[in-house]
């Protein structure tokens, strides 16, 4: 099946589901949106307030700031399929439960495996932790890794920058390599096919 209706199918799938209690409480769930041919995914942690208003990812003051950062490294954010590890919103804006992201996760791997992006940037601690098993965001942001031939890039979440100000200037500086990442991978996977495949963040930074 075409991309494109799979990603049809997952957002249906979502819209409708029940299988944790944040469909008790959403208004409307948050499938994620962007093209289906996308190089570049991105994935924050759940929907907020105006997400849920709205059935889209990224629209409140984290989602505007995102979109500049974005701009300042010379990508439109139609260009970008945006979603997030939970796909409904956790109330008061929680952080999602255990059992909620098992529950979430098959939407997720459902929407790489048809997207199969290059570049899978993770917004904040939840998706990071999918790729980084212990990892410390402040200690890994910006420092990508290859796993199964993607390049997957920690960042904070945007919403970090608006919350404690002495981080912006940090966020923008790891957003502002994202396209020299991002030509490396390129160039990597085109001449180092078999180093891409590794899990080993060792061999993996050796590349940047
Ligand atoms: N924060 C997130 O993690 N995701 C959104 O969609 C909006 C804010
Ligand atoms: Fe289903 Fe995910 Fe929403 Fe829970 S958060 S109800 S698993 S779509």
């Amino acid at each position: 099946m075409e991309a494109e209706h799979i990603l049809q199918e997952v957002a249906h799938a979502v819209r409708q589901c029940t299988q944790c209690a944040l469909s008790n409480s959403r208004k409307n769930a948050v499938p994620g949106n962007g093209p289906p041919n996308a190089q570049i995914m991105m994935i924050g942690e759940g929907p907020g307030f105006h997400e849920n208003e709205q059935g889209l990812p990224f629209v409140g003051q984290a989602g505007k700031f995102l979109t500049e950062l974005l701009q300042k490294g010379g990508y439109k954010r139609e260009d970008v399929f945006i979603t997030n590890v939970v796909k409904c919103r956790p109330p008061g804006n929680r952080d999602p439960l255990p059992d909620e992201l098992t529950a979430c996760q098959v939407y997720l791997e459902r929407q790489i495996a048809a997207i199969n992006p290059l570049v899978i940037v993770t917004l904040g601690r939840f998706s990071m932790a999918r790729y980084f098993e212990n990892a410390k965001i402040s200690t890994i942001h910006g420092q990508p890794k290859w796993h199964d031939s993607r390049l997957i890039v920690p960042m904070y979440h945007p919403a970090a920058g608006l919350h404690q100000p002495n981080l912006k200037p940090v966020i923008m500086s790891d957003f502002a390599r994202l396209p020299d990442m991002i030509q490396m991978a390129k160039q990597a996977l085109n001449n180092h096919p078999v180093a891409t495949q590794s899990q080993d963040s060792d061999t993996q930074l050796s590349l940047f």
